[in-house]
Parts: structure tokens; sequence; C-alpha cells
């Protein structure tokens, strides 16, 4: 029997408090000193429009319809914080080495638009030679030309949120495009040779059964993939499906169980096709795994992150922008960054717990390395919590390593918020919603 309480991983650590008095924020951050990290660092740029809103989406993003004016501003503002932040100590001191463009949907933004701010990071930020950049898109508003544009300005992984191919799956959901649409716009891009070619999945669809899923996930493995983002719809408050699920319009959700055997579907078909699971959720042929992901996912570095709403990771602090989308281009025209909210600067015993929290998306945490960071025995600070890990069959350990069992995989925001126990169980529920990015999961839909 499984029992799931975290649908949505925890990643936001140590927990940001919106009470916090931050002040100068370039001395809270401590960007006036070079860093003393040499690992590469992932930088995220959020683009918080769309031409579509999804039925399932709660994300950062409004509808861009002719609002190409603030569109503009929005652009300046980005550009504007890269510069702020290029020109501190710290991330002049950084080694970045993937940019990933996400969203809402970075393609609402023109060629020239996507060149200007590719252009800043180039001029402003310490990039590594090799930098891997990835751009989300949607395939109504990619065509050739911006296909093309990106290629020449190093874009090197494209991808797209598909998430299913199966027509009727896709009216539900309120996707922009059609399943030939999405079919054509794959093989178009994989004439440009990106180094990488990725799709999202999404299985749990309403009413979708573990067979339609099947052979939703056989028919993709047909086309030019490298990689694929695969997510379990997770139904959240504020959103239209909830909205629908509320109204009682012809929406039912599978079963945990259900879900689980999805889940293992999955990772038996795409190891079948020659896919390596490296990350929760992500599965790519050899050779083809994303730099951003890996890096964001390390555990023991920054994670830069600049656009409304986004969230990142410097100098042992996490925080959040501001959502607000006027409210963020405000502050940075006034030369100020644009940072809502942040946690106090880690301890030692939360940079250990954020290390694990965010390892735990790789499925596994190196005993060597954990020693080697911190000095200590991950057997000595986790004992308890390795021990009932092991006890309920999600994690195994090896010799060199703790490693999630399928369970483990499965219930992987469970799992995080065991490490965490101490923290979760002084902090309000509000605080507690943003270590999983303000994702509201009703409790009519939780299944603990
Ligand atoms: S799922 Fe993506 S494309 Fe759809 S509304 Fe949300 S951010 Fe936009």
């Amino acid at each position: 029997m499984i029992e799931r309480k975290y649908k949505v991983a925890i990643l936001n650590y140590p927990l940001m408090n919106p009470n916090r008095k931050i002040g100068n924020i370039k001395e809270y951050f401590g960007l006036n000193q070079m860093t003393t990290s040499s690992k590469a660092v992932p930088l995220y740029i959020h683009v918080p429009f769309c031409d579509k809103i999804c039925k399932f989406c709660i994300y950062s993003r409004q509808f861009l319809g002719d609002n190409n004016d603030l569109l503009k501003r929005y652009v300046d503002s980005v550009k504007r914080e890269i510069k702020i932040l290029g020109e501190t100590d710290y991330v002049k001191s950084m080694n970045i080495g993937a940019i990933f463009f996400g969203g809402g949907t970075p393609t609402c933004l023109s060629s020239e638009q996507l060149e200007e701010i590719i252009n800043v990071c180039r001029d402003y930020l310490p990039l590594s030679s090799n930098v891997e950049i990835t751009v989300e898109c949607d395939v109504k508003n990619t065509g050739m030309e911006k296909v093309h544009k990106m290629r020449e300005l190093g874009v090197s992984r494209i991808s797209t949120g598909a998430q299913t191919l199966n027509e009727y799956y896709r009216k539900l959901l309120g996707l922009n495009s059609s399943t030939e649409q999405v079919i054509e716009w794959i093989e178009m891009v994989n004439k440009y040779n990106f180094n990488v070619v990725s799709i999202d999945l999404m299985y749990g669809l309403p009413g979708q059964s573990i067979s339609e899923w099947i052979d939703d996930i056989k028919m993709a493995c047909t086309l030019p993939i490298d990689h694929f983002s695969i997510y379990e719809l997770c139904v959240l408050t504020g959103s239209k499906l909830y909205k629908e699920y509320c109204n009682n319009i012809k929406v039912s959700f599978p079963e945990q169980e259900h879900l689980f055997n999805m889940y293992i579907e999955t990772d038996e078909i795409l190891k079948k096709k020659g896919y390596i699971h490296h990350i929760i959720p992500e599965y790519n042929l050899p050779d083809k795994q994303s730099s951003f992901w890996e890096l964001t996912y390390d555990g023991y570095g920054d994670n830069l992150s600049v656009g409304a709403s986004s969230y990142g990771f410097i100098n042992g602090v996490n925080y959040q922008n501001v959502s607000n989308i006027n409210q963020y281009i405000r502050m940075l025209e006034e030369g100020n960054l644009p940072v809502q909210m942040a946690s106090a600067i880690a301890t030692f015993s939360q940079m250990m717990e954020r290390t694990i929290v965010l390892a735990l998306r790789r499925k596994f945490i190196e005993k060597e390395i954990f020693f080697s960071e911190y000095g200590r025995r991950i057997e000595d600070e986790f004992g308890a919590v390795l021990k009932e890990l092991k006890d309920t069959e999600m994690i195994i350990e090896d010799v060199d390593k703790f490693v999630l069992t399928k369970k483990g995989e499965y219930l992987q925001g469970d799992v995080s918020a065991m490490f965490m126990k101490s923290t979760f169980k002084n902090v309000s529920p509000f605080r507690k919603q943003l270590s999983i990015g303000q994702h509201i999961v009703p409790e009519a839909l939780q299944f603990s």
C-alpha cells in the first residue's frame, strides 16, 4: 500500500520567512565577497508569459495577449537584474555551467529579445566555455525561423511541454496545439542538430487508464527525443482543473496505487528503450543528460535565478523574487534587486539537510562526498531516519552510498520531509508550503 503526503517535491530549503527583514540585499547575501566554491552553478531565467493558460497550471505566469509593452519592459528588467548580479564580486567569481529559460513560455519572447538576454548573459556573467543553454518552447510560437535563430545563439537544448500525445487528453488539459502539430514540431527541430531535444509528459490524467498511458509513452518513444521529463499530474488549488473538480465536471482522478503502477511502467518502458534515469523525473539517452538539472540537484552549491517569482540559493540563503510582474519591473527600474523573501543564512545542519533534500532528486547520497564536504558521516548525523527508511523499504544501503528504492523514488517528497522533521515540526503550514513553491495541494486530493 503506497501512501503519499507530499505530491510536490520539496526543493526550497532552508525555509524562507516572509516576515524576515532583509535590509541591504547585497550585504545580506554576501555578494560583495568572492565565492569560496569552485562548483559550476546553474542559472534559471523565468519568463512568466503564455499564449494560452493550460487547465492544470498554477505556475507563475500570465496570459500575454497583446501585452507586448509589458513584455518589452520585462525583458529590460531581466537584463538589468543580470547586470546587477553580474557586477557583484560574488557572481563575478562564479563559474556558470548552464542557463535554463523556463516559464511560463520563454518563446513568447521574440528571437531578438532572446538574443538580447543571451548577449547580456555572455557580457556580464562568467559563463563556462561550454555553457549549456536550454529554452522551453511552445510548439505554436516556435517556428523554423526562431529555431534557427536559437541554434545560432548557442542554444544547445530545446524542450517542449507536450504533456500528452493523446488528442482527447490534450483537449481535456486545454493544451495549445494538436498531437499532429507536436509531432511535426519535434521532427522539424530534430533537423537543427540541437544537442538535446526534450519533452515533458504527464501521467495520472483525469480518467486515464494505465494502458492509455503506456500507449502515450510508447508513441513518444517512436519520435527522435533525447530526454523526457515525466511528471505526475498534480491538481493544485488555483488551477482551472481544480475548479472543474470542485464543480464535478467529468473529472475523476486515478487512485494512488494506480499512479504508482504508472510510475513503474514508465520506468520499465523507458529503460528498455535505452533511456537512463539519472534524476527524478528526468530520463535521457546516454550522454544526453542535462547539466542544468545535474547542477541544480548537486545539493552542495549555489543556484542562481532571475525573473519574477523565481527561486534561487546564493551563499547559504534561499530566496524568491517578487511574483508581481509590475513590482518586479519597478524594483529593477529603481536599481534594486527584486527579492521578495529569503531564509536566514543556513546553519551547518541546515546545509547538510539541504544537500540531502536536493540529492534525493538524484536518487542517491554518496557517503564519501558528504563526508568530505561536512566532515561528518551521514550515518552519524541521520542514523535514525536512515534506519526508518531502510525498514520501510524506501532506501537501500550500498558500500559507498544510500540509494532510493522505486518506492522511495516515488515518495521522494515524503522522504525529504523525514530528513527535515525537526524543521517541519516548528513552523507554520504556510512556511512549509514555501518549501514546495507555494503549491497548495487541496486536502480533498491528498492521499494521506
Ligand atoms: S503549463 Fe506551461 S504553457 Fe501551460 S499555462 Fe502553464 S506555464 Fe504556460
